[in-house]
């Protein structure tokens, strides 16, 4: 588990700019607090192998998901993951928390592909977040 500013590192998929080349899906953390983006330990020295072979072939953009046969995205975020939380109405509100600090790394970024999918992603967890909040309703807590 990586941490910065006492709080625990978010694990997710980014574009990090690398001088002139783009590279899309690096597995990074970020910290939630002062929104500082590290490329994931698992997959530093790939990515640095990558980012020289771009540069050296001068492409703008490369996808590390095509070059990369890193462990998948799960086995690499299961030390980010917070599983504290087991209420899954807390757990959908995190993860919009999450998402929306994301969104704003994006738009830093300036990574329009992935404000998009965050975007959608926020959407269809906003709409399950109302759904677990009905049901919470209904279900009547004295
Ligand atoms: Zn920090």
């Amino acid at each position: 588990m990586s941490f910065c500013c006492g709080a625990s590192m978010i694990g997710t998929r980014g574009s990090i700019r690398h001088l002139r080349t783009q590279i899309h899906n690096v597995p990074i953390v970020f910290c939630p607090v002062c929104h500082r983006i590290e490329v994931h330990h698992l997959v530093e020295d790939e990515y640095e192998i990558l980012a020289e072979y771009a540069m050296g072939d001068g492409a703008t953009e490369v996808d590390f998901e095509e070059y990369s046969d890193a462990l998948s995205g799960e086995a690499l975020f299961e030390n980010c993951v917070n599983h504290e939380h087991e209420d899954p109405l807390e757990l959908v509100t995190n993860q919009i928390d999450m998402s929306l600090d994301l969104l704003r790394v994006a738009k830093a970024l300036d990574d329009v592909d992935w404000e998009h999918q965050l975007k959608n992603r926020l959407r269809v967890m906003s709409a399950r977040r109302d759904r677990l909040r009905r049901k919470k309703t209904l279900g009547g807590y004295r």
